[in-house]
């Protein structure tokens, strides 16, 4: 067995006592009426920020029983009409909770292609998933499923709440809310976007590169036939820093231009402001009409110190900044969310081994660093300078080789990520595809949340850990290693023959058995 490789945190406070807070399994407080009138509610979780981040880990929390309260800033949900590009590995996810089939009528699928700093390459052979495509959704329509997906699991969400203040002790997190009330929960996590207020109370430095420049980024129609805008675009962009003007529909262009000059920050612009940048650049507006979004962002990157201090953790946005391009940023979050919920749920539960939240930050901190390089090299990309050109022209024939092209793919899409569980075969640590079984599909199985022993021997037990780790036996899986065991956000975390060897494994990823 590999001996647990993780970063240590300094000395966790909490040594958790299971269920300590009164309450019932429902994700309901523990009703003031049950202690004194003046003691703040108590949760399991306090969720700040009900974006797809703090949605989805309410969601994961939920499917585990503990009590979680999300607490939103804004008093309606976000009405930021953007596109975001969901990529195969939240596909995965989606698929893994049952939640696919409802997102999928929402969105457009489109090819798993052309994601790499906007190189028009098709996509690569060899794509290893079920989910191989993008999915287009506006923002708001993917949020507002997450939320809701979450209340039906039992969350709570309050809306017109800022987290302000909290504090932490041995036992808990008092957080204090903008209209002065108090709060108690045994952990809190700040899923409040890139300007973080639960990030910043923390101390937690944010250290990284401050914005330069602003682009404007939008998908409209066009009133030019397509092969004028192709002649007119590459002349463009022989001169033009951050700019593009690139199919992404029938009939419909993603845009992007500079936002220099485009006064008011604080308003959204607008299609006049497009107009006005197009004409500045290419000396005609390509007629854009009818927008299906418009939206202005920065290029800081910056990304959080730590995930975690004691019982206050960073989610999404909060921990890490970075252009949208590539479309990468919901998707880390919503990936963070994942990572994070099971061993949170499992803190609570008590059954959690004694570093498992500190894998949180081992596991999700490379992750975002890396794709905060990615993005500074694509931006680079996508400079006019006489270098990074020809960085652009030397990969763009690169990727002609499928391998080259693939890796770039796996990289966006997170479908290459491969945690550091120890020394051992190349899938250990990755996450699995979705594969046929006896029962239908792999991801049919791990609707729960709980971990799965999938077993072609067919002679492995998961014995006391029944309670938290399912079991297949399945001779027939598609498969070509014995035995695999996965945690509950799909990655491999043993594989073998060995039951003992795998007994290790369970208590390293699932703490002791039940008597
Ligand atoms: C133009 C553009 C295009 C993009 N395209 C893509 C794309 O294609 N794919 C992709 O993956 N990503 C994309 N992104 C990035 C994506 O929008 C973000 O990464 C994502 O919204 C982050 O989610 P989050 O839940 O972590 O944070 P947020 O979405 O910022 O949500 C944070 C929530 O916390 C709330 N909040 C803030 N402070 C408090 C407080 N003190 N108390 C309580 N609540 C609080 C906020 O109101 C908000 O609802 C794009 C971004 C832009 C600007």
């Amino acid at each position: 067995m590999h001996p647990p490789r993780f970063t240590a945190e300094p000395p966790s406070i909490d040594p958790v006592e299971p269920d300590s807070i009164v309450g019932d399994v429902s994700g309901r407080p523990s009703s003031p009426a049950s202690s004194t009138d003046s003691a703040p509610r108590t949760y399991d979780v306090i969720i700040a920020g009900c974006g797809p981040t703090g949605a989805t880990l309410a969601a994961e929390l939920r499917l585990h029983d503990v009590r979680v309260l999300v607490v939103e800033k804004e008093t309606e949900p976000s009405s930021a009409a953007r596109i975001v590009g969901l990529h195969i590995r939240t596909l995965e996810l989606m698929a893994m909770r049952g939640l696919l089939e409802r997102i999928l009528p929402h969105g457009r699928q489109r090819p798993a292609s052309a994601f790499f700093a906007a190189i028009p390459k098709p996509a690569p052979k060899g794509l290893d998933s079920r989910y191989a495509y993008l999915l287009g959704i506006p923002q708001p329509v993917i949020e507002r499923l997450l939320e809701e997906h979450a209340v039906e699991l039992g969350a709570q969400v309050r809306r017109g709440r800022a987290v302000t203040a909290f504090e932490q002790d041995d036992e808990g997190v008092t957080v204090e809310l903008a209209d002065g009330e108090r709060l108690r929960s045994r952990y809190l996590v700040g899923c409040d976007g890139g300007r973080s207020s639960v990030r910043k109370l923390l101390g937690v430095g944010f250290p990284g590169e401050p914005a330069r420049t602003e682009s404007l980024m939008g998908e409209m129609e066009v009133g030019v036939p397509p092969e004028e805008i192709a002649v007119k675009v590459a002349e463009i962009c022989e001169a033009h820093q951050r700019f593009w003007l690139r199919p992404a529909g029938v009939g419909v262009y993603s845009v992007l231009v500079p936002a220099a000059g485009v006064s008011d920050r604080a308003e959204p612009p607008t299609l006049d402001d497009f107009k006005r940048q197009l004409r500045a650049i290419a000396g005609t507006d390509f007629g854009v009409h009818s927008p299906r979004w418009l939206s202005r962002f920065g290029d800081a990157m910056r990304l959080a110190d730590r995930y975690r201090v004691g019982r206050v953790l960073l989610a999404g946005d909060a921990a890490h900044i970075h252009p949208p391009i590539g479309g990468q940023g919901l998707n880390l979050g919503v990936q963070d969310a994942f990572n994070l919920g099971w061993k949170l749920a499992a803190r609570i539960r008590g059954w959690a081994p004694e570093t498992l939240l500190d894998t949180y930050q081992a596991e999700r901190r490379p992750v975002a660093e890396e794709v905060l390089d990615n993005t500074r090299a694509q931006t680079e990309l996508l400079s006019t300078e006489s270098g990074p050109q020809a960085v652009r022209r030397l990969l763009t024939e690169l990727m002609d080789f499928d391998e080259v092209n693939l890796r770039l793919l796996e990289k966006i899409t997170a479908i290459g990520i491969r945690y550091d569980f120890g020394a051992g075969p190349d899938l250990l640590g990755r996450r699995l595809r979705d594969i046929d079984v006896k029962q239908g599909n792999l991801y049919g199985l791990l609707h729960h949340g709980r971990g799965l022993l999938l077993d072609r021997t067919e002679r492995l037990t998961v014995g006391g850990w029944s309670d938290r780790v399912d079991y297949l036996a399945d001779s027939t899986a598609a498969l070509d290693v014995p035995g695999v065991l996965l945690r509950p956000d799909g990655h491999v975390a043993w594989i073998g023959d060995d039951q003992q060897d795998l007994n290790d494994h369970l208590s390293r990823w699932f703490g002791r058995p039940a008597d």
